[in-house]
């Protein structure tokens, strides 16, 4: 047992692509983060800002040219723990057709502990189990492909799930899916967040951030804000110049208070806007 508490620790994390035609791109620089267990992490960032390189890390699907990173303890540059490594912290990705294995939904959510080399009457349970957390039990015999695109994510969160994971790390899986797949795929992590797994997040759409418990904000390969919602979305020029927007409600507040309404600078919800516009009502 590790005395590093933490479910994520990097320290001074860069990563170096070298391309086909031999140039290279430093698509992470410095990066350094703790993230404790149960934390629910967001990460925002432009097409480009690392990530995915980052998301990337946190399973040792690619390892530090410079620093290192501890998941749960385990570095990831321990070869003969790399299983460990991304049985601990399951990755989900953005497009859930790549993500389907097999020909039955049950069947698909088996394949990780099968490889795990878990006894078949316990992968039996534990594919029950995982079914019913996302809320895919009835469709155990369907054919994945057939699904909506949500539900195609969570049963991509059911073969994570499977393997028993302490973290979720998902890189946009809301990106291909229309708004109600999206409330599928977030109430889902959400619930599992508050089941005790931890949680990282990327994701292009900054009313998702808002439900976060802390935002990171990636930019050219850095970290460059990181906080709670509140504190990150009050940097609206700060963001914009890095292409990012903030929630629609940041918005408003802060183009009302531009024109001179007297209202706090740190609105990210429907309801705290009319409190502040309202404080008698
Ligand atoms: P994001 O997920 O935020 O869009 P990425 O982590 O995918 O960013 O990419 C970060 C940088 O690394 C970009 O400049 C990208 O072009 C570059 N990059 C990503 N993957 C590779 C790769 N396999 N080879 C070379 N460069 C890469
Ligand atoms: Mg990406």
């Amino acid at each position: 047992m590790s005395a590093n508490m933490d479910m994520i620790t990097a320290q001074g994390l860069g990563h170096r692509y070298r391309t086909a035609e031999g140039s290279e791109v430093q698509a992470l620089q410095n990066v350094n983060l703790r993230v404790p267990r149960g934390q629910f992490v967001v990460i925002i960032g432009r097409n480009g800002s690392g990530k995915s390189t980052l998301a990337k890390h946190l399973n040792a699907l690619l390892q530090p040219t410079e620093g290192r990173v501890l998941v749960n303890g385990i570095d990831t540059k321990d070869i003969e723990r790399v299983w460990e490594v991304r049985q601990t912290a399951g990755m989900v990705f953005q497009n859930p057709d790549n993500q389907i294995v097999a020909t039955t939904v049950e069947e698909d959510v088996a394949f990780g502990p099968e490889n795990l080399g878990i006894p078949p009457a316990d992968i039996r349970s534990r594919v029950r189990q995982s079914l019913l957390s996302v809320g895919m039990a009835e469709y155990a015999k369907h054919a994945p492909h057939l699904l909506s695109g949500g539900q195609k994510q969570r049963v991509a969160i059911a073969g994570i799930l499977a393997m028993k994971p302490k973290c979720i790390i998902l890189d946009e899986p809301t990106a291909m899916l229309d708004p109600s797949g999206r409330e599928e795929v977030l109430q889902t992590v959400k619930k599992l967040n508050r089941e005790g797994i931890t949680v990282i997040h990327i994701t292009h759409h900054m009313d998702e951030a808002v439900e976060a418990d802390r935002v990171i904000v990636m930019d050219d390969g850095k970290v460059i804000l990181d906080g709670s919602p509140r504190e990150v979305f009050r940097h609206v020029d700060k963001l914009k110049a890095v292409g990012l927007n903030v929630p629609q409600i940041t918005e408003l507040a802060q183009q009302l208070r531009n024109a001179g309404v007297e209202i706090a600078d740190d609105i990210l919800t429907i309801d705290e806007m009319v409190a502040s516009l309202c404080p008698s009502s």
